[in-house]
C-alpha cells in the first residue's frame, strides 16, 4: 500500500488554503502538504484567459483596511502589487441610474420613489426596529422601510440569492448593508451627493493578473515541493485519520485542514458520519451564479466608461450586476478594448436556460443604455463584440437559510473528533469574503500548530 504519515494536510489551494500553507511555512512549521484538485490555485479567486482578454471568476475586488493583510498582498504602499480606488458604482432601477447605495442615494429618481422611500424609512424608524424581524424579509422592512425595501432591497436581494427571503436568517446582513438615517436619505434625495457609505466605498485591486494574482503572491511564497495539484482527494477515513487520493495514494494526518465545501466532506466521510448529520449537511443550501463575459473593441462611454460596477434591482434586466474590469486594470483587455462582465444567479428556486443567457445578456445591455444596438453584434458582421463566453460557479453563495447556523456548528463539533479544521467560504458555509477566508486560514493554520508542535 502507497501510504504516507505528514502532520498537516490541507485540502484545497484557493485563498484560504493558500493561507493557512503561507501562515505555517512562515511560523518555520515544515510538517504540511497542501492537496488541489485543480490544475492550478486560485480556487473561486481566479482569473481565466480568452481571445485575449482576462475575466476574473465573478467580479472580486479586496474590500479591506487592514494593513497585515495589504501588507501579505502587496498593497498598503505606493507602487505596490496592488492599486486602491475610490468605489464608482450605481444602481439601475426604475429605468434610472443613480449612486450606490441606492438608500443614499435617490436623487434623480421619480418623485413618487423618492416620497416613498423616505416616508416608509421615517415610518420603520418610528417602529419596533428590527429586533422583532423573524427572517431577512422582515428585517429589510424593519431597517430599510417599506419603499425602500420593495423598490431596491427586496427585488434586488431576490434576484442576487434566488430564494425566497422569508427562509433566510439576517444575522449575516446587518455588517454587509449600510443602513440609512433618515437625514442621509433626504439628503440623498435633494442632491447629488459625493460621499461615500459603507464597507465598499474603498477596494483594492492588482494591478496587473487580475484577481488571480492574490493567489499567486502567496503561492510564491509557498515551497513548490509542498503543494500537489491536480490531486483530488475522494475520501477521507476520520478513525484512521487518513486521506484518500483518487490515485489511490493514502495520506496519513494528525491535524487536516479542509477548505472544501462542507456537504462535499461529509460525503466523502461517509459512514463514519451518524446518519442525521448527513442528512443535515446535504440539506446546505447555495446559489449558483453565470457570469457572461464579453470582450469589446473600442471604449465604453457614458456611466459604463468609469464605473467599477453597477446594480440592477429590478427585472429590467438578466443580470443583477455588472462588472466594468477595464475600469480597475486596463491589463484585463487588448489595447484598444475593453470588456463587461454580467453576473447571473440561479438555484432550484429560480432556474435559469443557460444556452439563451448570453443573448438575454446583450439585449438587456441595450435595454440598459450600456450598448447600442449596433455594438451587440459580432466584430465580424460590423459590430464591437470580438468574444462572448458563459461561465458557471457552483456553490457561488451560500444561502443563510433558518438551520444553516446551527448545522454547520454541529458539522464542527463532530469533525473536531477527527481532528479537521473545516474552514474558508464553503469548508464554513458562511458569506465570507476573500479578506476573512485569508484569516481563516490563518487560523486554521494557528490551531493545527498548537496541536502538532
Ligand atoms: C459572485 C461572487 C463574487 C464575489 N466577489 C467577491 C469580492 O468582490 N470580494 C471578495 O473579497 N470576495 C468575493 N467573493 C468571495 C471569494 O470568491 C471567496 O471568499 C474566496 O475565493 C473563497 O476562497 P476559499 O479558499 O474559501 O474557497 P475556494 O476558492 O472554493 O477554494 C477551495 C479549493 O478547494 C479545492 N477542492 C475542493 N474539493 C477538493 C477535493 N476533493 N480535493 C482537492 N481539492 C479540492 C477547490 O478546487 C478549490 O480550489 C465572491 C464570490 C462570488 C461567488
Amino acid at each position: 500500500m502507497n501510504e504516507t504519515s505528514t502532520p498537516v494536510i490541507i485540502v484545497g489551494a484557493g485563498l484560504c488554503g493558500l493561507s493557512a500553507a503561507y501562515h505555517l511555512e512562515a511560523a518555520g512549521f515544515k510538517g504540511y502538504t497542501m492537496l488541489e484538485r485543480q490544475p492550478a490555485a486560485g480556487g473561486l479567486a481566479s482569473t481565466d484567459s480568452g481571445g485575449g482578454f482576462s475575466f476574473d471568476r465573478c467580479i472580486h475586488l479586496l474590500f479591506t483596511r487592514d494593513q497585515y493583510l495589504l501588507n501579505l498582498l502587496g498593497g498598503g504602499r505606493e507602487g505596490g502589487g496592488l492599486k486602491k480606488f475610490s468605489r464608482r458604482s450605481y444602481c439601475y432601477t426604475a429605468g434610472t441610474y443613480t449612486g450606490f447605495p441606492y438608500q443614499q442615494h435617490n436623487y434623480g429618481l421619480p418623485l413618487r420613489v423618492i416620497l416613498g422611500n423616505i416616508l416608509g424609512l421615517v415610518r420603520a424608524r418610528l417602529g419596533a426596529g428590527a429586533k422583532n424581524a423573524k427572517n431577512y424579509e422582515e428585517w429589510i422592512y424593519a431597517a430599510f422601510g417599506s419603499g425602500i425595501a420593495e423598490n431596491c432591497m427586496l427585488p434586488y436581494s431576490r434576484r442576487l440569492w434566488a430564494w425566497d427571503l422569508k427562509d433566510m436568517s439576517f444575522d449575516w446582513a446587518e455588517g454587509h448593508m449600510p443602513v440609512p438615517t433618515v437625514r442621509d436619505t433626504v439628503l440623498g434625495a435633494l442632491l447629488p451627493r459625493k460621499k461615500r457609505f459603507g464597507q465598499t466605498s474603498e477596494f483594492w485591486y492588482p494591478r496587473t493578473g487580475g484577481i488571480g494574482s492574490l493567489a499567486t503572491s502567496l503561492l510564491e511564497k509557498i515551497p513548490a515541493a509542498k503543494v500537489s495539484l491536480n490531486a483530488s482527494v475522494k475520501a477521507v477515513n476520520g478513525p484512521a485519520r487518513e486521506v484518500i487520493m483518487a490515485d489511490g495514494r493514502r495520506l496519513r494526518y494528525e491535524t487536516l485542514i479542509s477548505t472544501m465545501p462542507l456537504p462535499e466532506l461529509i460525503k466523502l466521510l461517509g459512514a463514519d458520519v451518524p446518519e442525521p448529520l448527513r442528512v443535515r449537511a446535504a440539506g446546505l443550501k447555495y446559489n449558483t451564479v453565470h457570469t457572461v463575459n464579453l470582450g469589446l473593441e473600442g471604449r465604453l462611454s457614458g456611466l459604463a466608461g468609469s464605473a467599477h460596477w453597477i446594480y440592477f434591482l429590478d427585472d429590467a434586466a438578466v443580470f443583477h450586476r455588472l462588472g466594468f474590469p477595464c475600469n480597475f486594470s486596463k491589463w484585463l483587455a487588448p489595447e484598444g478594448c475593453c470588456s463587461i462582465q454580467a453576473e447571473i444567479s440561479e438555484s432550484e428556486r429560480l432556474p435559469r436556460n443557460k444556452e439563451t443567457l448570453i443573448a438575454d445578456t446583450l439585449r438587456d445591455l441595450v435595454k440598459t443604455g450600456i450598448l447600442g444596438e449596433k455594438d451587440i453584434l459580432p466584430a465580424s458582421e460590423g459590430g464591437r463584440v470580438r468574444y462572448a463566453k458563459l461561465s458557471t460557479y457552483a456553490p457561488a453563495y451560500v444561502i443563510c437559510d433558518h438551520a444553516r447556523a446551527e448545522t454547520v456548528a454541529a458539522l464542527k463539533e463532530f469533525l473536531g473528533k477527527y481532528d479537521i479544521e473545516t474552514r474558508g467560504r464553503f469548508g464554513e458555509w458562511e458569506y465570507l469574503n476573500m479578506d476573512r477566508v485569508i484569516m481563516r486560514g490563518k487560523d486554521a493554520a494557528e490551531a493545527a500548530m498548537r496541536k502538532n508542535i
